[in-house]
């Protein structure tokens, strides 16, 4: 089972955190310049851990600058590396911060283009709104021949219309699995199969049963248990194929 975005290098004891609940491998996002040295160091480690390098739109106004590129172009040629970010764009924390994200998410298109990996991408909105997520459907239209994976898919219909079109992969975190995410679970229900991602963005947004604990990359067998549920498989059946759909979208050896 593969973990498609996780923190790893937040956690305390990667080592351990690797070896539980049958993972066979993980996708560690290495979104700013120390953390995309520490998400390469992991992958370098551990054969089944693959890194991301890139600058998380919550910290494009801090972290994006000249030497921050040129580091993160350097990282992102590492053998280990399958794919640029987690980019994007975030709302909910800041809106005066706008121009930074988008300088930073544009960038991170181009170095996904040039090197043909696919970029992770984020988006979150303040509540009640929809700035971010139709930001980020504009900015994707714009670049038609990177391919994207919508992570910690919200369930918003206009991102889902413009992702499927484009033939993007869709990253279903823990939160699919609470209650009152009925928007995520009717887009879970809805994506098509070979599209279909499961994630834990440890150490966040731990899945029912772990719902509140720091969650662990091992936990993706929970929500892959929930999905299964969704769509009426088998959950060995559907974990077969999302680590076929991780090992596509991200170029896994
Ligand atoms: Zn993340």
């Amino acid at each position: 089972m593969i973990d498609s975005h996780c923190h790893l290098d937040y956690i305390a004891d990667p080592q351990e955190a690797l070896s539980e609940n049958g993972l066979t491998g993980v996708v560690c996002i290495g979104a700013s310049p120390d953390h995309a040295r520490s998400a390469v160091a992991l992958a370098e480690q551990h054969g089944h851990v693959w890194a991301t390098v890139g600058i998380h739109p919550t910290d494009a106004s801090e972290h994006d600058s000249p030497q921050a590129r040129a580091e993160l172009e350097r990282l992102a040629l590492h053998p280990r590396v399958v794919g640029i970010g987690e980019s994007g764009l975030d709302d909910y924390w800041a809106q005066d911060v706008r121009p930074q994200q988008q300088a930073a998410f544009e960038w991170q298109l181009n170095l996904a283009r040039r090197l043909g990996k696919s970029l992770v991408v984020h988006t979150r909105d303040r509540q009640g709104q929809e700035s971010a997520h139709l930001g980020v459907i504009q900015t994707l239209r714009e670049w038609p021949g990177v391919t994207a994976i919508l992570h910690c898919f919200s369930g918003h219909q206009g991102l889902m219309a413009a992702g499927m079109k484009r033939g993007d992969y869709f990253g279903f975190a823990g939160n699919v699995t609470y209650k009152n995410a009925q928007e995520i679970q009717a887009a879970a229900r809805e994506v098509p199969l070979d599209r279909l991602l499961i994630e834990t963005d440890a150490p966040f947004l731990a899945p029912v049963p772990k719902r509140g604990r720091p969650n662990r990359p091992g936990y993706v067998r929970h929500t892959l248990e929930f999905l299964a549920g969704l769509r009426g498989l088998d959950a060995a059946e559907l974990e077969r194929l999302t680590d076929a759909n991780a090992r596509r979208a991200y170029g896994l050896g």
